[in-house]
């Protein structure tokens, strides 16, 4: 790609916000098909009041983050994988797919046309992109929509963790984010509807963050309003619960990979009691925007659970697997096949 002059934007204290940038992709769907798809300019969405999306919430979404590596190289992570993610997602709310060639290019046209905004290497700073996909019709009897529009938008955001990564404190909520055999394993905003007002509890409580527990029973972890947990056994093993409402995270299966095949660490990807997190050593959060946020303590209605990595840094394994994936990403470590997808 060429080099293109950035943008004067003040990378390191960029925070995670929508900023508007130049061109965004857009393609529509229509009596059974998909258009050709284009950038355009146009940020505002002009639809009918009675859209699908606005009355019965048929919309499914991702998240990727376009960076600059240590080579100088423009390049999104995995984004396969978030095509694959959004197929499974519009299947499960009956939307069409998004083919998975034709998501890549676009991810790939928008990152080109807003290259200016694309954080220099070192700066902590990425070009996160969106992709999202909803019915655009009107509907007012329940169904699905017939026509549907797909978008990717950019915008530049911070480093997540500004002067170091520090152990947050999260409470486990009583409320669910997904029903048994509900949504939960899709990227869908309806689940984040669902978690909002305990969300907005539990920071009113003074926490960063809710963990669920499994809807049916509220004795096994599932996750957070929007990262996977990773946890740590005292003898240093990674385990990782396994739950059929919980989302399948591109970072936390990374881990996973990085765990086994560069740090040689057993991995358990099992159900986990609540009961068993009091016993591990460490906990962490995984998802696009941090990689791993490290968490310090646990409160469930009173009673703490705090790790023994402490509240000042991250634990010493989810260091090193941090310090791996990040390396993998911005290539200082080599990195799997596959993973690394440059825009030319
Ligand atoms: C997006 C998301 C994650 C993190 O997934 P990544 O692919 O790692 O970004 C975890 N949980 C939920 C509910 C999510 O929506």
């Amino acid at each position: 790609m060429e080099k293109t002059e950035k943008k004067d934007i003040d990378w390191g204290n960029l925070g995670f916000s929508y900023m508007q940038t130049e061109k965004r992709y857009v393609a529509n769907y229509k009596d059974g098909a998909w258009d050709d798809g284009m950038l355009t300019d146009e940020a505002t969405i002009t639809m009918s009041e009675c859209a699908c999306v606005l009355q019965y919430a048929q919309t499914v979404f991702e998240g990727l983050k376009a960076y600059t590596t240590k080579d100088g190289r423009i390049v999104t992570f995995r984004p396969d994988l978030n095509a694959e993610r959004l197929e499974a997602s519009a299947k499960r709310l009956e939307m069409p797919v998004f083919p998975k060639e034709k998501f890549i290019e676009a991810v790939e046209q928008v990152v080109r046309a807003n290259a200016a905004y694309v954080p220099p290497y070192g700066s902590g700073a990425t070009l996160y992109l969106r992709p999202f996909l909803f019915g655009i019709n009107s509907v007012i009897g329940v169904k699905p929509a017939e026509e549907y529009q797909f978008r990717v938008f950019a915008t530049p955001v911070g480093p997540y963790f500004k002067g170091g990564a520090k152990p947050i404190t999260i409470r486990v909520s009583d409320l669910d984010r997904a029903a048994p055999h509900g949504t939960g394993n899709i990227k869908a905003g309806l689940n984040y509807a669902m978690s909002l007002h305990t969300l907005m509890d539990a920071h009113r409580q003074g926490y960063d963050e809710n963990m669920f527990l499994d809807p049916a029973t509220h004795t096994k972890v599932e996750e957070t309003g929007g990262a996977n947990f990773l946890f740590v056994t005292k003898d240093g093993k990674i385990v990782t619960p396994k739950s059929d409402s919980i989302l399948p995270s591109i970072t936390r299966r990374s881990l996973v990979y990085v765990a086994q095949h560069y740090l040689n660490l057993e991995v358990q990807e099992r159900e986990v009691l609540f009961d068993e997190v009091k016993d591990f050593a460490e906990c962490g959060l995984c998802g696009t925007a941090a990689v791993i946020s490290p968490v310090g303590k646990i409160v469930n209605h009173g009673e703490e659970i705090c790790f023994p990595s402490g509240m000042e840094q991250m634990g010493e394994t989810i260091q090193k697997l941090y310090d791996t994936l990040t390396g993998i990403q911005m290539g200082r470590i080599e990195a799997p096949a596959g993973w690394i997808h440059e825009i030319k």
